[in-house]
């Protein structure tokens, strides 16, 4: 398989087949990003014969007798291939015409893929008319991971993430018609000191309006090489101490009505968690609530600098 760099993927996309149709980010101007530092480019494409290559050696892999030997002795479910991810910090930014021939090869290889999913920035939902989302959720392009980050607009702003709070809701209500489910990244401690829980009540607003399937919480990491890192050392802007990050956390589950999954799974995660809301909604803030008490700052503190990749 053709995988440029690391390669990161939601979680929940454990078990899809990894496609690589993009590296790197269109964006690649958000001020606490360091993810894709390490290409010598900012974003490329896949050449469709390149992922048709892949297409082909994952099938071999999948069709491998030793596994269903392994499968039938242990009883274990006949191994199906139902979901591809496509890697990449937004492959969603292709061009309609080319996600669709994307498609087409993936169904060709693997006729048993019934979804196709990918990371996607609001900015990428912009570019796409109403026909076009349509078509795209036609040819099984539905759970996209959004990093909308926060719904704090003067956040967004300083960030440089490129879009504004009324964005994530008019994109989302787009995606909503096109009946293309989505989740969203929430990042903790992306407002600054003194305001994160402003923040997050922000955020709330924001995902109240929309329909995520989940919501999931990753925690500010600065490295030295991102710009923010230069921002502090100017005196431009302070981060938010630990327990602020975790406040800040709780008053986004507090303040969120809508019902959607929760969840606290990635690498910035000291702890990790998941939930159902509103159903458990005091279960997680009184976990939130264990982390503050019993960890405490210093151990907490202690993880993120030693955190040495995310
Ligand atoms: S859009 Fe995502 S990957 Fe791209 S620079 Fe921003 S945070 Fe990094």
């Amino acid at each position: 398989m053709h995988y440029t760099g690391t390669i990161w993927r939601p979680p929940y996309e454990a078990d899809s087949l990894i496609l690589e149709a993009t590296a790197g980010c269109t964006h690649h101007r958000c001020k606490f990003c360091t993810l894709y530092d390490e290409l010598p480019f900012k974003f490329k494409a896949s050449e469709l014969s390149t992922m048709e290559s892949d297409l082909l050696e994952a099938q071999t892999w999948f069709h491998d007798p030793l596994s269903k030997i392994e499968a039938h002795l242990f009883s274990l479910p006949a191994p199906k291939r139902c979901r591809v991810f496509l890697a990449g910090a937004n492959p969603f930014a292709l061009k309609s015409k080319r996600l669709l021939e994307i498609a087409g090869l993936i169904y060709k290889h693997f006729p048993t893929c019934k979804t196709i999913g990918c990371f996607a920035r609001v900015t990428d939902v912009t570019s796409k008319t109403d026909e076009e989302l349509a078509a795209l959720r036609e040819a099984g392009y539905t759970g996209l991971t959004i990093g909308i980050e926060t719904g704090d607009d003067k956040a967004l702003a300083f960030m440089n993430k490129g879009y504004a709070a009324q964005d994530i809701v008019a994109q989302c209500a787009r995606l909503d018609a096109a009946d293309i489910a989505y989740a969203f990244f929430y990042l903790a401690g992306i407002s600054g000191k003194g305001h994160g829980i402003e923040g997050a009540r922000l955020t709330a607003a924001v995902c109240n309006q929309t329909r995520p399937s989940l919501i999931g919480a990753n925690i500010l990491t600065i490295y030295k090489n991102s710009e923010l890192y230069q921002e502090i050392l100017a005196g431009n802007w302070e981060e938010e101490t630990e327990i602020e990050k975790y406040q800040e956390i709780k008053a986004l589950v507090e303040d969120l009505e809508i019902p959607v999954e929760y969840a606290m799974l990635g690498a910035s995660n000291p702890v990790m968690m998941q939930g159902r809301l509103p159903e458990q909604r005091t279960q997680i803030i009184a976990a939130l609530d264990r982390v503050i008490e019993e960890i405490g700052e210093d151990r907490l503190r202690h993880y993120r600098t030693n955190l040495k990749h995310l």
